[in-house]
């Protein structure tokens, strides 16, 4: 019976460490593959648990903004957002990949924004439509293509995100990065400017790391560990990531 017993424990860790392998193997599109990765987009479409994180985060974002930004005129403030797995949910697209076996590649990608389908993220609705009350601005910085830009302002419109007064800030070039178009809502200059009016960013949401500022951006209130759950917000992605490919923890 022990015996049984420890083969069984010993199967089950190397079911694990095969997971691990295939994870840690992942191609340079930031994916894990076969059994891991059609688990993490099950978890992403029918787990309750991410549907509740993806509703406790912005709620915990909105009532930051609560407390830290009460109606006070003349004092321009926006919150920054990240567009895929943020506030769109691409999970369709993650599915119909896996169900030929098939990874991510940019023309695959292409095709599925031009689609203008993907629903939003649980909670992104509540939480923008909290901000907008409250006279807040929305900048969408996204490294969808500038190419992408008009289907990706479609799909915000479709599901009820998008109003005229935002920013699109999308990827012109790899030198276009999420970092430089920060500064520009900061700054109030340049395309994701509100132009002449420099912003207070009041809450960055994201999915990935890079999507919030680091600490050498100047960003008061962000560009540490301490501002997640006051001025940055993070919802979890299982589908993607730079921690596919490498350990992104630094804490141990
Ligand atoms: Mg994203």
């Amino acid at each position: 019976m022990v015996v049984v017993m420890v083969s069984r424990r010993l199967a089950a860790l190397g079911a694990v460490l095969g997971v691990m392998v295939l994870v840690q193997g992942a191609p340079r599109a930031q994916q894990p593959q076969a059994a891991a990765r059609e688990l993490a987009i099950k978890y992403t479409r029918d787990a309750e648990e991410y549907a509740t994180l993806a509703r406790q985060a912005y709620r915990i974002a909105g009532d930051a903004l609560s407390r830290t930004m009460p109606a006070v005129p003349g004092r321009p403030w926006a919150v920054i957002l990240d567009v895929d797995e943020t506030a769109l949910d691409n999970s369709v697209y993650q599915l119909e990949r896996a169900a030929y076996g098939l990874q991510f590649d940019a023309s695959s990608w292409s095709a599925w924004v031009r689609r203008r389908q993907a629903p939003p993220v649980p909670g992104t609705a509540e939480f923008i439509a909290g901000v907008r009350r409250r006279g807040g601005h929305v900048a969408w910085i996204t490294n969808r293509t500038a190419a992408e830009a008009d289907d990706t302002r479609a799909n915000l419109q479709s599901t009820g995100l998008w109003s005229d007064d935002d920013r699109m800030c999308a990827q012109k070039d790899p030198q276009h990065t999420k970092r430089s178009r920060r500064a520009e809502v900061l700054a109030g200059t340049g395309d994701c400017a509100w132009s002449g009016q420099p912003m207070e960013i009041a809450a960055f949401i994201g999915d990935q790391m890079s999507d919030f500022p680091g600490p050498d951006e100047q960003v008061p209130g962000a560009g540490g560990d301490e501002a997640f759950g006051r001025t940055c917000f993070l919802l979890p992605n299982p589908m993607y990531g730079a921690w596919t490919t490498r350990v992104t923890r630094t804490d141990r």
